[in-house]
Parts: C-alpha cells; sequence; structure tokens
C-alpha cells in the first residue's frame, strides 16, 4: 500500500526512558528494518551480569518480515548486541566503514565473521532494502568517527532519525554534519523526525571537539619533563589523534595500553581514521628505553572501570606501567551518571601515590558528543517534521526535548513521547500510539545468550548479602534413619572458626529435628529437606538475624 493509506510502523525495542540499548523497528507492508542494536551496561543489583541486551522477541516472531540492520555509528548502545542479534536472525548489516570494522571485530571475537552480510555505506549514499525502504545515510559529527542520521524513505514518508549527533563545523577529521542536507529534506517535507536528547536539557552548543586540542597542548606545553597518560574512551578516536598530534609536536613517543584501546587503534590506522606517522607507536614494553618527557602512554579506564588499565595502574596492579609521583594524568572523558564512584576513587588513588590528576572541573579536557538545545533546535527547524518522537535518553530527557519541540510550535499531538515496546502509527495524514509489543531486557552472563532470569539473580544477592550454608546428612534409603550427620559448610555467611559453637549448636539443632522425624518412608524426603531448612533457619536468625541461602543434601545410602 502507498500514499494516502500507507501506515508505517516505528517500534523502539529499548533506548526510550533507558540509558543504552538503542533499537527501533520500521514495519510497512510486511518488511521489517532495524536500527541500531545497542547493549546497557547492568545495574548495580545485577551479580554477575555482564551485559544487558534488547529483548528480541518481536523480531523472532516476525522473522520472515525483517530485511536488515541499519547503523548509524560504532558505539556500544548503538551496536553491542549485534552478535546475539545475528545468531538469532541473521540478516545482512549496513553502515559506514569504520562501524562495520569495529562490528567486524565483535563477530570475529563471537565466531559468526564469515556467516554475516556486511555492507558499507558512504556519506551521502543511499541503500534500498527489501521492496519498501531506501535509506540514505547523512553525515554527522559525534564522539567517534563515521557517525550518521539516517533518512528513510518509505511508502508512508521520510523518516529522519538523528543517530547520536553534535553539530561541529571543524571535526577533527571527515566532512562536518551535513547540514544542507537536512534543510533539502526539511523542505521536500518530512513525516517523522526522531532526535536524540542526551543533553536537551542543557542550554547552549556543546564546544567543537578541536577546543580539547588546544587544552591538551596547554598540558603538554607546561607539563615538559613529566611523564603524561590519558585515559579516554577507546572508541574516540579524534581525541587519540588529538593526543598523538600534542606527542608529535613535543616530541614524544606513544605507548597503547588495554586491549579495547589497542583493538580500536588498531582498525582506527588500518581503516585510514587514524594518521599517525611510522615510528610515533612504541610498545609498553619499550617505555623504560625512554625519559619521562617523551613518553605519553594512552589508556582506558576514563570510568574507573576496575579492570581498565587506569584502575590498575593507580592500584599498582599493572604488568608494565607503574605510577610514579609527578607523573602527570589527564582524565579526558565525564563519568557517565552512576561510575562516579569509581572515578573518583581511582582520582584520589592516583593522587595519593604523588601523580598530578587533571580531570574536568579542573581543565576543559573533555567535551560532549551529544547536542546541547541550540543545537537540536538547528535540526528541528531545519527538518520542519509533521511528527517528532524524541528518543535516547530518560524519561526526563524525552519529556524535556518534547516541550522543546512544541516551544518551536510543534502541535502537541503531533508530539510522541513513547515507552520501549509501544508502537507509533504514521501516515500522511495520522499518527498515534497503537498498542505495543513484547521488549524488555535479557541478561547475559559471559559469552553465551543465557537470559540468567530473576530467580537466579535473586539467588545472587541472596548469596551475596547472606552467604550460604550446606548441610550434609546420610540415611539410610530402606529405614529413613539417620546414619551420620549432619555436617555443615558455610561460605560467605560466618568465620568458622571463630564461630565452633555457633556452627554446633546447628548440627545439634538439625540432628534433633532428624531425629523426631526418623521412619518418614523416601519418598517424603523433600519434607525432611524442608524441616531441616526450616529449623536451620529459625536457628539462625535468633543467634545471628541473618539469614543465609540453605542448601539441604540427602545421601541416600
Ligand atoms: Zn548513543
Ligand atoms: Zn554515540
Amino acid at each position: 500500500m502507498a500514499g494516502k493509506f500507507a501506515k508505517l510502523k516505528v517500534i523502539p525495542l529499548g533506548g526510550l526512558q533507558e540509558i543504552g540499548k538503542n533499537i527501533t523497528a520500521f514495519e510497512i507492508n510486511d518488511e521489517i528494518i532495524v536500527v541500531d542494536c545497542g547493549v546497557a551496561f547492568p545495574e548495580d543489583d545485577m551479580l554477575g551480569i555482564d551485559l544487558v541486551i534488547p529483548d528480541f522477541t518481536y523480531l523472532t516472531r516476525n522473522r520472515e518480515k525483517v530485511k536488515a540492520v541499519v547503523l548509524t555509528h560504532g558505539h556500544e548502545d548503538h551496536i553491542g548486541a549485534l552478535p546475539y542479534f545475528l545468531k538469532e536472525l541473521n540478516v545482512p548489516i549496513y553502515g559506514t566503514k569504520l562501524t562495520i570494522g569495529l562490528i567486524e571485530n565483535k563477530l570475529k571475537e563471537h565466531n559468526i565473521l564469515n556467516k554475516v552480510n556486511r555492507i558499507c555505506v558512504k556519506y551521502g549514499e543511499y541503500v534500498k532494502i527489501g521492496a519498501n525502504f531506501k535509506v540514505e545515510f547523512i553525515a554527522t559529527t559525534h564522539s567517534i568517527a563515521d557517525s550518521c542520521a539516517l533518512a528513510i524513505t518509505t511508502p508512508a514518508g521520510v523518516v529522519i532519525h538523528s543517530g547520536d549527533f553534535k553539530i561541529d563545523y571543524t571535526p577533527i577529521q571527515g566532512p562536518p554534519i551535513d547540514l544542507q542536507r537536512f534543510a533539502q529534506l526539511g523542505k521536500k517535507g518530512v513525516l517523522l523526525f526522531m532526535c536524540e536528547s542526551t543533553n536537551v536539557e542543557l542550554k547552549g552548543f556543546t564546544m567543537s571537539e578541536r577546543s580539547v586540542g588546544v587544552i591538551f597542548d596547554e598540558i603538554f606545553a607546561e607539563s615538559l619533563n613529566q611523564r603524561i597518560m590519558v585515559a579516554t574512551f577507546s572508541s574516540n578516536i579524534h581525541r587519540i589523534q588529538q593526543v598523538i598530534n600534542c606527542a608529535i609536536k613535543y616530541k614524544r613517543k606513544v605507548a597503547v595500553i588495554g586491549r579495547s584501546m589497542n583493538n580500536v587503534v588498531k582498525t582506527a590506522c588500518e581503516l585510514g581514521y587514524l594518521n599517525v606517522p611510522k615510528k610515533v607507536f612504541i610498545d609498553v614494553s619499550e617505555i623504560k628505553n625512554y625519559t619521562d618527557d617523551k613518553i605519553v602512554i594512552i589508556m582506558t579506564g576514563s570510568q574507573g572501570e576496575t579492570m581498565s588499565a587506569l584502575s590498575r595502574i593507580a592500584q599498582n596492579d599493572h604488568k608494565q606501567v607503574e605510577i610514579k609521583p609527578m607523573d602527570k594524568v589527564i582524565i579526558s572523558a565525564s563519568p557517565i551518571p552512576g561510575n562516579e564512584k569509581n572515578v573518583y576513587r581511582v582520582i584520589n588513588c592516583l593522587l595519593k601515590k604523588g601523580a598530578e590528576v587533571v580531570y574536568e572541573g579542573l581543565k576543559d579536557v573533555h567535551v560532549s558528543g551529544h547536542a546541547r538545545q541550540e543545537e537540536i533546535k538547528v535540526l528541528h527547524a531545519l527538518i520542519k517534521p509533521k511528527y517528532f518522537m524524541p528518543i535516547h535518553g530518560e524519561y526526563k530527557h524525552l519529556r524535556a526535548h518534547a516541550n522543546l519541540a512544541m516551544e518551536l510550535g510543534m502541535d502537541k499531538k503531533n508530539v510522541f513521547v513513547l515507552e520501549r515496546g509501544e508502537v507509533l502509527e504514521v501516515g500522511r495524514d495520522f499518527g498515534r500510539i497503537s498498542g505495543s509489543v513484547p521488549s524488555g531486557q535479557v541478561l547475559v552472563d559471559g559469552l553465551g545468550v543465557g537470559d540468567v532470569g530473576n530467580i537466579v539473580l535473586r539467588d545472587r544477592k541472596h548469596l551475596s548479602q547472606d552467604g550460604l550454608m550446606i548441610v550434609v546428612v546420610s540415611m539410610d534409603k530402606a529405614e529413613g534413619t539417620l546414619i551420620s550427620g549432619p555436617d555443615i559448610i558455610s561460605r560467605g555467611f560466618v568465620y568458622v572458626r571463630e564461630s565452633e559453637y555457633l556452627i554446633s549448636d546447628a548440627k545439634s539443632v538439625v540432628r534433633e529435628a532428624l531425629l523426631s522425624c526418623e521412619g518418614t518412608p523416601i519418598s517424603e524426603w523433600a519434607y525432611i529437606k524442608t524441616m531441616i531448612k526450616d529449623t536451620l533457619k529459625d536457628f539462625l536468625w535468633q543467634k545471628t538475624k541473618r539469614s543465609p541461602m540453605i542448601l539441604p543434601i540427602i545421601m541416600e545410602i
């Protein structure tokens, strides 16, 4: 169906009213394309969980409709869940060169590189997908190279998806954001604009990435005798380029440490996104051959992540680099909400060891990759959409962005703040929220796709708070009498040597209870287990006001 009656469904399966796991399905005339497929990072109460990925149920249920995944840029919150998705639904993926390059590293880790059809698209090009979609890749600027917005032409009209962006007129590499193209599309008529909301609450403009380079230069100039270390996001290739530029200017060698930093730098050099003359990079093992004033070390850990290079260096736990008094450490990032504590811990640790630490707040060693209010207004003004949906943010961001759109003159009934899983139906003369599809989160433990689920999480929480107690008894299969035990093994509950009395009292309590029900037939052993649990639980609660997980094991002899 085309024209007046064509109906496009836009279904965000993640990224709305939450941070991370951005993914949206676009469905029309029995065809679906998916834009982005990101991860979120686990909350504090998700013990032992490595990753959170979107719930793909709606897409797997409609697998014959799904034609492709289109990627806006290579950040984890946009591409991180792709391997898990592709294992369930192997469809072609489209993206710009660096984005595809970064994805290839992931597919290799998951052993599916050869199975996936990857198509590289350049800025300004478009691809036809199925019978209903034409997707154009529009140049934007962001904290990773090769980012795009998408113009998705469908029989119902044109949708513009901003991706993540800021308006940087002087990017370090690559073209500036293609405002002209947004304006042209706006003139022709845009049905729906979906725009990111990360910094919508902040007034004014985000500074150009180049402004950080100026500050780096100042710091390098005043640190002539010091060793310099810089921690930033591995994906922020333009930031890394600026560190390298300073290193070259001040005749320093550059060592890169950390697995993800090395991976990204390697990929970016191979694909031509980092410009580094020969002999600038040295291996970490060569640092000792140079004096401090000839070295810059680039690493991850700007978020205080426990296993990262910076964290380990701060705690003298890194094999190759040891922090020294007078080292200058630049943390070129701002803490993502939730990471503040970890970042401050690392800063404190470095300061105590005598290092000088430069972080956001002291100097402008970081700028955001996301547009502030005035930049967001520029896109709205150029695109002039009929309908608008704020994306990429928590509820408060989406709400603020909706208000901004209305201040700019949009009709309230044409602005849609959705929840994850809700379906927005749009066509030439209508826009409405028409229902919802299954959506949620899947918790991933390690490389496998297993939904760990609430029960496992509840157990882990229980174990981490109150510990574990295992009660082993041997019973006669035929007679139902106690042969030996109970033995009690405890972990994480009380330090056994200091609580011998408690444990031996616990044993006698269990023993008495068992003797009282001797002779119970084997079929009733579930009852015996429950009885052991309850008796012990009551006893321990009385004595310690704690409630460990209790696992009775009955050995039939
Ligand atoms: Zn993002
Ligand atoms: Zn991003």
